[in-house]
């Protein structure tokens, strides 16, 4: 313990004499994580020097050894309320759902992709098992959606409304949408969140995409249940689609072409897609 406490001051002071030339504040410095009644950090630092700086790391080691010092817990964005863990495990033992997709948000726009499939579900002891995994892209200001326009992506669980593609459909089991010129996500208000062919409608879609036009992006994707009421202006058209040649994408999860088709080959309607930060 006193090995550490050692070192753990060495750092600091190593710190301090590194920034001390150049001193820039910053936004990640909890000044509450620095008690006045720290017993420990108090034995050797010089409190001119504590005033001066103290680093993130060092601060929060020390910080372990009083009661006072609330712990600062990273303000949660929304939709990150749950743990994938234990969502997982409620779905490992939901026998309806077989498949689940788990986009794991990273920094900025870029993801990470893990199809899991169920084994074993005749046996009662069903397990998760990574049929496939791979990099992911997601919306221009990250995870959290909250409204149509915001260009994030949501958190959340969802299920799938149709698989739909601009290339004919690669055998999936799933509701299978062809986009042609007529085809339109739309996010004016009277098919809002809805994939519609404006001939069939006659709805001209002016505040819509006209998905054709959207190649590779929509080669194949998956259209999901985010928002499921269709609510105006809570944000419209989350799929997860191929990737084009941006490194983001408007609020969908776009992965490789390879991936999504084989995924859309390979899953059932029951799948679910897990969005998540962790
Ligand atoms: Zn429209």
């Amino acid at each position: 313990m006193k090995k550490l406490k050692i070192s753990a001051l060495a750092a600091v002071m190593a710190t301090v004499l590194a920034l001390s030339a150049c001193r820039v504040p910053s936004q990640s410095e909890p000044e509450t994580m620095i008690s006045n009644t720290d017993t420990t950090a108090s034995v050797a630092i010089d409190t001119s020097v504590m005033e001066t700086s103290v680093p993130e790391t060092a601060a929060s080691e020390t910080s372990m050894a009083t009661d006072s010092v609330k712990k600062i817990e990273p303000e949660k964005l929304p939709g990150q309320d749950f743990d994938v863990r234990e969502e997982l495990f409620k779905l490992r033992n939901d026998v309806s759902v077989k498949q689940v997709l788990v986009i794991r948000c990273e920094e900025g726009t870029k993801g990470h992709a893990m199809y899991l499939v169920k084994e074993n579900v005749e046996d009662g002891k069903a397990a998760w098992k990574v049929a496939r995994e791979c990099d992911a892209y997601i919306g221009l200001n990250g995870p959290g959606k909250t409204k149509e326009g915001d260009t994030k992506t949501p958190l959340g669980v969802f299920g799938v409304r149709t698989a739909f593609g601009i290339r004919s459909n690669p055998g999936t089991k799933l509701m299978y949408t062809s986009i042609t010129p007529d085809t339109y996500a739309c996010s004016c208000d009277k098919y809002y969140n809805r994939i519609i062919d404006s001939k069939v409608t006659g709805h001209k879609c002016p505040d819509g995409e006209q998905m054709y036009y959207f190649s590779p992006e929509y080669n194949y994707g998956l259209a999901t249940d985010y928002n499921p009421n269709n609510e105006y202006g809570k944000g419209s058209s989350i799929f997860i689609h191929c990737m084009g040649v941006k490194p983001y994408t408007g609020g969908c999860v776009a992965i490789p072409e390879d991936d999504m088709r084989y995924i859309l080959q390979d899953c059932d309607p029951s799948i679910k897609i897990i969005i998540q930060k962790f």
